[in-house]
């Protein structure tokens, strides 16, 4: 049977290694740690992820967290009235929620990818734990009959070049800071489902609210998304968990007071549930080649990293660990050479390229039409509806979010109907 190594235990290389190992392939993973020191590490991400993406895990039986994790059946966003926080505190020009076709879930990656490690190595994989270097890649790609590079953000990735063409900033757009927190109150316009919401806060940033399965059981996510420079760029250096929920509690004060308004109990999950970081949104070239002539492929984040904005890493690295599997499986017995990495990543690449576009999109000043489209989901279920539907299924928004023409006439015939 073929030999494929995954380096990298995240969304995306766990997936791929467990798909793999279900169709009889020998695995081997290599991860830079332990399921324990995942579990109990910090957090990684906000993780929310839509129907398809959540389709992907159960058809290999990996959706083992899908009864306790809590249903996340709306998506909704709010719009401060510019300026309104200046002075006091901002008030909603625009509030509405969507309702989501199928509904999204969130797991903490902690919860999820420790015990897809273990799931990997009680099913017989090889679990290798070991930070992979280039001199190690390049010495394993000549053991192996494929190796997929799934390190997320690691420093592996340097050596996959910058796609600039398809990488429209080179530095990052938002300051990120998580807080995941117990206490929580529903948001009282719809008390009786969950919803991920989106508060827009124009030439400030974002606040992102979602429900989670965590270490400890169902939490919120507290999730500030500030343009760098800005009044929320202000959690890089907080070492201490408590001043980090204390500034992510202010700042909801000021620029999302109905948003602080249910947050007033809450407390943190555990000392290790803040992060904070930023990243520029990169598309890299998905082969890596070696200094010893060996080529890999890069998976996931490594080849496309977009910014959270839009909710869709995990999302992204779910459908690129289906798009490869089936590469691979289609592919049988023939070498997994350039040409098909190459075609591997373009088949994948039809699918991300709309992410990417929309992310990007959402990360610059909204233009008039994207207002008035936002604004009309607030008259129209059917607009909120569908542009919820859109975070499952970005490549709808081809249909009606970029262009004016075609913003005005879905508008038009919706108010028709
Ligand atoms: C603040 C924040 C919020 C987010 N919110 C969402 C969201 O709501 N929805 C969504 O869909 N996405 C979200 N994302 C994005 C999502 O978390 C990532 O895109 C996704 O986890 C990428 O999966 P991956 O498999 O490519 O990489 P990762 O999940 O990053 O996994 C990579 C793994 O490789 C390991 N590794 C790195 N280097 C090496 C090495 N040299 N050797 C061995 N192992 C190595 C890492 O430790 C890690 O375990 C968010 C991200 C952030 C930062």
């Amino acid at each position: 049977m073929r030999k494929i190594l995954v380096v990298g235990a995240g969304q995306s290389g766990l997936q791929i290694a467990l798909g793999l190992q279900s169709h009889g392939y020998e695995v081997t993973l290599m991860s830079n740690r332990t399921a324990d020191e995942i579990r109990s590490g910090r957090v990684m991400s906000t993780q929310c992820m839509f129907h398809t993406a959540l389709q992907h895990e159960r058809d290999l039986q990996l959706n083992f967290w899908e009864p306790q994790a809590p249903k996340i059946e709306g998506l909704g966003v709010s719009v401060a009235a510019p300026g309104s926080f200046d002075p006091g505190p901002s008030q909603r020009a625009i509030d509405w929620v969507g309702k989501l076709d199928g509904y999204a879930q969130s797991v903490d990656q902690r919860v999820k990818m420790a015990g897809w490690m273990e799931t990997f190595a009680q099913r017989g994989g090889q679990l290798v734990i070991h930070g992979a270097a280039v001199s190690d890649l390049d010495y394993f790609s000549r053991t192996y009959d494929l190796v997929l590079v799934a390190a997320g953000k690691g420093e592996v990735v340097s050596m996959f070049g910058r796609d600039a063409s398809r990488s429209p900033y080179a530095e990052p757009q938002r300051a990120l800071a998580v807080a995941y927190v117990h206490g929580l109150g529903p948001r009282p316009e719809h008390p009786e489902f969950d919803a991920v919401r989106c508060n827009l806060v124009p030439g400030v940033g974002e606040l992102f609210v979602m429900p989670t399965l965590t270490t400890s059981g169902r939490a919120d996510i507290l999730f500030w998304e500030g343009i760098p420079g800005g009044p929320l760029d202000v959690f890089q250096g907080v070492k201490d968990p408590s001043e980090h929920l204390a500034l992510t509690l202010e700042l909801m004060e000021k620029f999302t007071p109905w948003e602080y308004a249910r947050a007033t109990k809450v407390e943190l999950t555990d000392a290790n549930g803040t992060l904070a970081g930023r990243y520029a949104p990169t598309v890299r070239k998905p082969i890596g080649r070696l200094p010893g002539g060996g080529a890999v492929l890069g998976v996931a984040d490594v080849v496309v990293a977009n910014d959270p904005i839009t909710g869709q890493g995990s999302n992204s690295a779910s459908k690129c660990a289906a798009s490869y599997l089936a590469s691979i499986l289609e592919h049988g017995e023939k070498p997994f050479d350039e040409e098909w990495m190459q075609g591997t990543f373009d088949r994948y690449w039809e699918t991300a390229q709309h992410v990417t576009k929309w992310t990007n999109a959402m990360l610059g000043v909204p233009p008039e039409h994207v207002l008035n489209l936002i604004g009309a989901a607030g008259e129209l279920q059917p607009v909120a509806d569908r542009f919820a539907n859109g975070f499952n299924e970005p490549a709808d928004f081809e249909n009606f979010f970029y262009e004016p023409a075609k913003t005005e006439a879905y508008l038009a015939s919706v108010a028709q109907a």
